[in-house]
């Protein structure tokens, strides 16, 4: 990996690495972002010391609870998984793979195409800096689980875009974006006003019993008129098994071009997160100077 894309990931030393995305804004103060910041939230513990009471339950001579005395760590991911995997044989005793060997154990896993056991290990993340747009294409892998901001809802005061890349270094696409953003949140706070008014002087369909009803009854008609641009932010879980075959869909050259940068952005914090489980991934420098990467082991 690149000095340059190495240097993007932050916190890899507390375990917890991330992507962040600066929020920009226009000279009306619109605030909009240029990249998908990724945030790993959280990643698997595992008490392994527990299954000790497990392991003396069997016939001493398997020697089963020496399990616990293997000499080299592993990441805690890396670890349930193994041991999920090693419970399906019982190779509990001397003759099992030590954890000096799991890299050889999870290269086998994925080319024999056994990535079951990688659902244990789940990583959540918090992802902004993204459009509307992505999102929808996101929610389409069902074995993530979700929570995203609710345009229902939030007030305009939260408010965001996102600008293409294809936007960003040309000086008539990107004026037409500000200008578009502008408008877009100045007519989001008219119609919202409008609406208001309408519902306090007692229109029909915008009336409701509760003051947060009256507020999404608002909010939930002035939204039609955002852009596909505009940010949704979320918080995304999945275990690894489901992360790979994100990326492996997503970070690729013909996936579309903002989910791709989303994707890799989740690979490389991923991988700075779990070595052993995506460490089989190589980044390609596409023709246009993004990235997508590669595995012989799609889909385990
Ligand atoms: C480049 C690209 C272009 C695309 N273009 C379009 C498009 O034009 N229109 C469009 O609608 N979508 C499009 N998609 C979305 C695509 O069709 C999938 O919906 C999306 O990528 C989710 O992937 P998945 O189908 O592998 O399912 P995931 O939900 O990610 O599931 C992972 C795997 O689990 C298994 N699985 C999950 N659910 C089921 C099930 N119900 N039955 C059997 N097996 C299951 C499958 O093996 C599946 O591959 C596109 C995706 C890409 C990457």
């Amino acid at each position: 990996m690149s000095h340059e894309l190495r240097a993007a990931v932050r916190g890899v030393e507390t375990g917890y690495p991330y992507i962040p995305a600066p929020a920009l804004t226009t000279g009306k103060g619109t605030p909009y972002l240029r990249s998908p910041g990724v945030h790993l939230l959280a990643r698997p513990a595992v008490a392994l010391q527990s299954v000790g009471e497990f392991l003396q339950g069997y016939d001493p001579a398997l020697e089963f609870p020496q399990y616990l005395n293997d000499p080299d760590e592993i990441s805690p991911a890396a670890q349930l998984c193994k041991l999920a995997g090693q419970v399906c044989y019982a190779s509990f005793g001397p003759r099992r793979t030590y954890n000096r060997d799991a890299a050889r154990y999870f290269q086998n896993i994925k080319e024999s195409g056994h990535g079951s056991v990688l659902e244990h290990a789940s990583f959540s993340f918090l992802i902004y800096g993204i459009s509307r747009s992505v999102t929808h294409e996101l929610v389409r892998h069902r074995h993530l689980g979700f929570s995203q901001l609710s345009q229902r809802y939030v007030s305009g005061k939260v408010l965001r875009f996102v600008e293409r890349p294809e936007f960003q270094n040309d000086p008539e696409l990107h004026a037409m974006f500000v200008e578009r953003i502008d408008l877009a949140a100045e007519q989001y706070n008219r119609v919202a006003e409008m609406l208001i008014e309408r519902q306090r002087s007692g229109v029909e369909i915008l009336s409701a019993e509760a003051r947060t009803d009256l507020r999404k009854k608002v909010q939930q008609a002035a939204r039609a008129l955002l852009p596909n641009e505009t940010e949704a932010p979320m918080v995304v879980t999945g275990n690894a098994r489901a992360w790979r075959h994100v990326i492996e869909m997503r970070a690729n050259e013909h996936a579309e071009t903002e989910i791709r940068a989303l994707a890799f952005n989740l690979y490389l914090c991923l991988s700075a997160a779990d070595d052993l489980l995506f460490n089989d991934y190589e980044i390609v420098t596409l023709p246009d100077g993004t990235h997508a990467v590669e595995t012989p082991y799609r889909k385990v």
